[in-house]
């Protein structure tokens, strides 16, 4: 039972990013509260507030618009119908987008958004059952229940219900709403689905795990402002619930204890590894700390994009093999990336190491905030390292997850800056900021004024309401010395470094550094001034070369921003045919009319265009321009490459001009953007490589359709090569029923007489010769199989 006396002392913030209450337990570590922390610098704030005021309000109206309003309307039979949205998960946007609103009303007072948010939790409360279940889903009745849901509650928990992730959204948005307004509407709600999850599920009761994790998140979240030790229990019974027979999908094909790497969806995993880590926290049990440290040093050292994204795979959006990190196809979700930044933050508060601030940092200044674009009404679900303009950032997708995942996190990222541990306060991230921290003998005011990420020079000011002892652990970030990212899968192509200078008070101070913290203890006074002088220069990173898609190529890198190429700094808007010198020499420029201001990098490289006749590439001298990652996407579809060739051999080249390449292609296809892609003369590793761009027909299936090229003028042609795209066994592209090759004469489309038979093959160019002819133009007309569709990598004519 929630209990008076303990919520009381709990109104300051403690569990989304905030202190803690005196439970028996906790970690070590404690992170400052983001209510304590006032944020006032040129790089967050801004971001912080089109959050408020663009996201929030054009995510909650986007919300009513597709149905989820509705849904809670309909389960509390105050709409008619039993029309409900897509997906049974649908309940959680709300709930997100409530939590952000509580967050960004903590900042900054906002009646209007309160009054909606109230008026919101009204609407859910009612759609609630009396007995505490709250899934809309299965509460509207619907004649035709949605495919995910089974006849009776939590029997299909396992697969796609998610009605226990529901509950842990539920859990978390409460616990922020109570703790930002002190109002206990939403948390009365959350503590009667609460009750009811422990009155169903435990040993002797239901058994089910979790299909998709966060309840356990959730749940200590819920501990901790309302002290009961059941919700905890019922947590780690969630985690302890979980394998052997399970799917390695959602990390039930083990115990969690036994898991040691990492593996399935990330953002399933990333939750869990998160949640592991509180309940290892709160309870004490080491099995959990050994299997998540395992993990993590799994995703470091194999499964970590240079953005911080995880989740390489599309397929599953899951983890892949060791090593395996395409940077066109990249999944790297937003919402795993937001996971990530949760699970490292645990790991530091549990280990006190600047390692994981490193990773946190890093996924957060790239692979996270590359999911929102700079107006913050248009977002990424997947963030590629490489593109041929065939990503765009959206303004809703239906699966709508990363959006309202993003507009809560945002307003949370002041919480990530400070941490301590009794005497020892640690500074962890750099923003201009004024920050109040309580220390065991009195209170100290930390201000912090610096152009991070553009600089970094780091101006503390401290200033202690008396002279005071204590210990200031101010994090020497990885890149400022000699690791990009800790672990064995990235480094600095250059070993020179300058050094990290500490000044205190104008003098410069010998310090030592323990677990990456540069330890400062003395007696401070009010007005003392830490100046932190980390050596901030343009850094090329080389991936380990068993990273296969990185070989012969590195990645611009200046302090804890990663650089990429995009087509509308550079010329002809093409980025992927250019090269640039390992050695090259580069320059870092301020420009405040570029992306709401960014530090621009620029060099010479060359750029590379396939010949005919010959396998060597035509090379040109060309300035190159680098943009930070996050703000990539924000001017349209466009080219862009964060992995840049220093080798020619991974130069993906202009093609060579061919008839295939000077011809305009038309196809059945609608849209026109895949078009080109059959013509660019990259060469598949097989049917189903997709690395780079195809032509696909998903998800027509059984239908005839067709592909043409207009040539540049009159030709004579006797063959036909072609290239087909084929996904299967998971994908919906196989090669097809059949094809025939017409070309143009006298206005008509005639046959070509082939010589050689019409052969249709998987993992190679099926080669057609045929009579040859004197025309303008060729078409295939293409069959469909019955149950998939048809794509086409290469077509070359001869
Ligand atoms: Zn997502």
């Amino acid at each position: 039972m929630y209990k008076k006396g303990i919520c009381a002392g709990l109104l300051l913030p403690l569990a989304m990013a905030g202190t803690a209450p005196a439970q028996k337990r906790d970690y070590p570590i404690q992170p400052v509260a983001f209510t304590q922390v006032h944020v006032n610098d040129h790089f967050w704030e801004p971001k912080m507030e089109v959050n408020t005021n663009v996201t929030i309000p054009a995510i909650l109206a986007l919300c009513k618009k597709n149905g989820r309003v509705d849904n809670f309307l309909r389960a509390a039979k105050k709409l008619d119908g039993d029309k409900l949205s897509e997906f049974p998960f649908d309940d959680t946007d709300l709930y997100k987008v409530i939590e952000g609103a509580s967050y960004a009303m903590q900042v900054k007072k906002n009646p209007l958004l309160d009054r909606q948010v109230d008026s919101l939790i009204a609407i859910i409360g009612a759609a609630q059952e009396p007995d505490g279940y709250l899934y809309t889903f299965r509460t509207v009745n619907a004649k035709t229940p949605h495919p995910w849901i089974g006849a009776h509650r939590w029997e299909k928990e396992e697969e796609l219900s998610h009605e226990l992730y529901n509950s842990g959204h539920l859990f978390e948005s409460a616990v922020a709403h109570y703790v930002s307004t002190g109002k206990r509407n939403f948390l009365d709600i959350a503590i009667k689905n609460a009750d009811l999850l422990v009155r169903e599920f435990g040993p002797g009761k239901h058994t089910e795990y979790p299909g998709h994790q966060i309840v356990e998140i959730g749940l200590t979240k819920m501990y901790r402002v309302t002290g009961n030790q059941k919700y905890l229990d019922l947590a780690k019974f969630f985690l302890d619930v979980r394998g052997p027979k399970g799917d390695p999908y959602n990390q039930a094909d083990k115990k969690v204890v036994d898991q040691h790497e990492a593996e399935g969806h990330a953002v399933r995993a990333a939750y869990m590894y998160t949640g592991m880590a509180d309940v290892a926290a709160l309870t004490g049990n080491q099995s959990y700390l050994n299997a998540i440290d395992d993990i993590w040093g799994d995703v470091v050292n194999k499964k970590l994009y240079i953005t911080g994204g995880i989740g390489a795979t599309g397929n599953g959006e899951a983890f892949g093999d060791a090593y395996q990190l395409p940077n066109m196809s990249a999944y790297a979700e937003t919402c795993a990336a937001i996971g990530n930044v949760y699970w490292n933050n645990r790991m530091f508060l549990l280990h006190g190491d600047s390692k994981y601030i490193d990773v946190l940092e890093r996924t957060l200044y790239n692979g996270l905030l590359s999911g929102v674009s700079l107006s913050g009404d248009r977002f990424f679900y997947p963030n590629p390292l490489a593109s041929m303009f065939q990503h765009q950032r959206s303004a809703w997708f239906s699966c709508a997850c990363c959006i309202t995942n993003m507009t809560r996190f945002l307003p949370s990222v002041p919480g990530y800056v400070y941490a301590q541990n009794n005497n020892d306060i640690y500074v962890n991230l750099f923003m201009s900021s004024s920050s109040n921290i309580k220390i065991p003998n009195g209170r100290v005011n930390l201000v912090q004024n610096t152009e991070y990420p553009w600089s970094g020079n780091i101006n503390i000011t401290v200033n202690p309401v008396k002279t005071e002892k204590f210990t200031l652990r101010v994090r020497i970030p990885g890149w400022a010395t000699q690791t990009p990212v800790p672990g064995s899968l990235y480094a600095f192509a250059s070993a020179a470094k300058l050094p990290v200078v500490i000044n205190i008070n104008g003098k410069p101070v010998t310090f030592t550094t323990d677990k990456g913290y540069a330890v400062l203890n003395r007696t401070w006074k009010k007005g003392d001034k830490i100046t932190l002088d980390l050596p901030m220069e343009t850094e090329k990173v080389l991936a380990n070369p068993k990273v296969k898609d990185d070989l012969n190529r590195f990645a611009f890198e200046r302090g804890p921003i990663v650089y990429c190429l995009e087509g509308p700094d550079n010329r002809d808007s093409l980025v992927q045919n250019i090269v640039i010198d390992k050695n090259a020499t580069t320059q870092a420029s301020y420009n405040a009319g570029l992306l709401k201001g960014v530090e621009v990098i620029t060099t010479a490289g060359v750029s590379t265009k396939r010949q005919v006749n010959t396998d060597a590439l035509l090379t040109t001298a060309q300035p190159v321009t680098a943009i930070p990652y996050y703000a990539w996407a924000n001017r349209g579809p466009s080219e862009m490459t964060v992995w840049i060739p220093y080798e020619q051999s991974a130069a993906s080249p202009k093609p060579a001009p061919t008839i295939a390449s000077q011809s305009r292609v038309t196809s059945s296809l609608k849209s026109t953007r895949m078009n080109n892609a059959i013509k660019d003369q990259y060469e598949p590793a097989d049917s189903k490589d997709n690395t780079y761009p195809y032509l696909h027909w998903w998800p027509k299936k059984n239908s005839t359709e067709f592909v043409q090229y207009d040539f540049n003028g009159e030709q004579t042609i006797s063959q036909s090569k072609v290239y087909w795209f084929d996904d299967g066994p998971w994908g919906g592209c196989r090669i097809p029923a059949s094809y025939k090759l017409y070309y143009k004469k006298d206005g008509d489309w005639v046959e070509v007489k082939n010589t050689t038979p019409y052969e249709i093959a998987k993992d190679k160019y099926n080669v057609l010769t045929f009579e040859p002819v004197k025309t303008t133009a060729v078409k295939m007309v293409i069959q469909l199989p019955v149950d998939n569709s048809a794509g086409i990598h290469e077509w070359a004519i001869k």
